[in-house]
């Protein structure tokens, strides 16, 4: 069998388009292409996908497999599994990264066993190992308290990747590729499972994913009502509210908004955390943040290690003062 080469991301649809895990995959992929001075490829599977291939190539492909099928039109796990494994055993990749979401979650693990290879899950930071070019895959164990670095036994090295650890590819729109069409050839008897139906939740205001100011509760907050001062905040700065793991137990606000390990990972140009200890498992969540703004009143409390400004108070005395300057500053306009 020819030796393994290139790094090759899984390149998930959305929609008919790249998916926006999609071009942080082909960012951390074109580097690592880069270090090892081999080529990134991106596979996309689906139905009517040509512009997502344009794409894949203008965000640093240098190849796209596409494979382009009606039974492909909906993610179905045994047909995605039986096409991927087709495509990487004709591609022959030396890496083969996915970004973690619901869809990969399911995908990866079992791709993996029919390769008969390792996975490296949840990563949150890939390396080229300088002498052996074998690819260090590292991620968060213990509930976030420690860092475990995994390199495989087998090619390909395979490894899903957390949304948001990775800066995005830029776009270039003069860059040249290659669209290799691949027949997809699945047995509809292999499908065991019909998705009937996908249902969309509608969200209102700036959802977490997007926002560029998210402004956390923790159980500082001491209680649900106290959430509307975060939310007058976020209202005036066009952000998002968010939530410590404690004050999402107390019940004073759903899952949905839990920053962390166990909830979202958001990474906006500015994070207030208020009322929140700093646990690792919180900071898993909001440490790629630009700029942290603590408002805590312990001075000693873990957050302000990784806030860039602090305040110790009680968000009590400062949050109606922030909120009266923001209103003063935020031009009409902007808000
Ligand atoms: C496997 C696992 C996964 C986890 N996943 C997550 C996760 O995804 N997200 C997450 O957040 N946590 C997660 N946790 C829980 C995490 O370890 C912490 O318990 C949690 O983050 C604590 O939340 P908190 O900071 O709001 O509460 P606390 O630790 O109780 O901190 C409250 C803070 O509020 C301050 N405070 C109190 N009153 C005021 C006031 N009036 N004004 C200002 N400050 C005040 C206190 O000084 C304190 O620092 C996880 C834990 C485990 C084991």
């Amino acid at each position: 069998m020819a030796e393994e080469k290139g790094v090759m991301i899984f390149g998930e649809v959305s929609e008919g388009k790249l998916a926006p895990i999609t071009f942080e995959m082909l960012g951390v992929g074109r580097r690592l292409a880069n270090e090892l001075g081999e080529e990134l490829s991106a596979v996309i599977l689906g139905q009517g996908i040509e512009e997502a291939a344009t794409e894949a190539i203008a965000h640093g492909a240098d190849k796209v497999y596409l494979v382009d099928d009606p039974l492909l039109a909906k993610y179905q796990v045994d047909a995605y599994t039986a096409v991927l494994e087709k495509v990487c055993k004709q591609a022959n990749p030396n890496i083969l990264l996915f970004g973690v979401s619901s869809l990969t979650r399911d995908l990866a693990p079992r791709l993996a066993f029919r390769l008969r290879v390792g996975l490296g899950s949840d990563c949150v930071e890939l390396q080229i190992d300088p002498e052996t070019k074998r690819l260090r895959m590292i991620r968060p164990v213990f509930g976030g308290n420690a860092m475990a670095e995994l390199v495989a036994k087998k090619r390909p090295q395979m490894a899903t990747v957390r949304a948001k650890t990775q800066p995005p590819a830029e776009r270039d729109d003069s860059r040249q590729g290659e669209v290799i069409p691949v027949a997809a050839e699945i047995d509809p008897s292999i499908m065991r499972t019909r998705v009937r139906e996908r249902v969309l939740k509608e969200t209102e205001g700036v959802s977490l994913q997007t926002a560029r100011v998210v402004v956390s509760g923790g159980r500082g907050m001491k209680g649900a009502e106290n959430f509307k001062f975060l939310e007058e905040l976020a209202k005036i700065l066009g952000g998002a509210v968010g939530a410590s793991k404690a004050a999402v137990d107390e019940g004073w606000v759903p899952p949905e908004m839990q920053i962390g390990l166990t909830g979202n990972v958001v990474t906006p140009d500015l994070y207030i955390a208020v009322g929140i200890s700093g646990a690792a498992q919180h900071i898993a969540g909001c440490g790629y943040s630009k700029h942290i703004v603590a408002i805590n009143k312990d001075p000693d409390a873990a957050i302000f290690q990784k806030a860039h400004f602090g305040v110790v108070s009680e968000w009590q005395k400062v949050l109606p003062l922030l909120i009266e300057k923001c209103k003063e500053l935020v031009a009409p306009t902007v808000r």
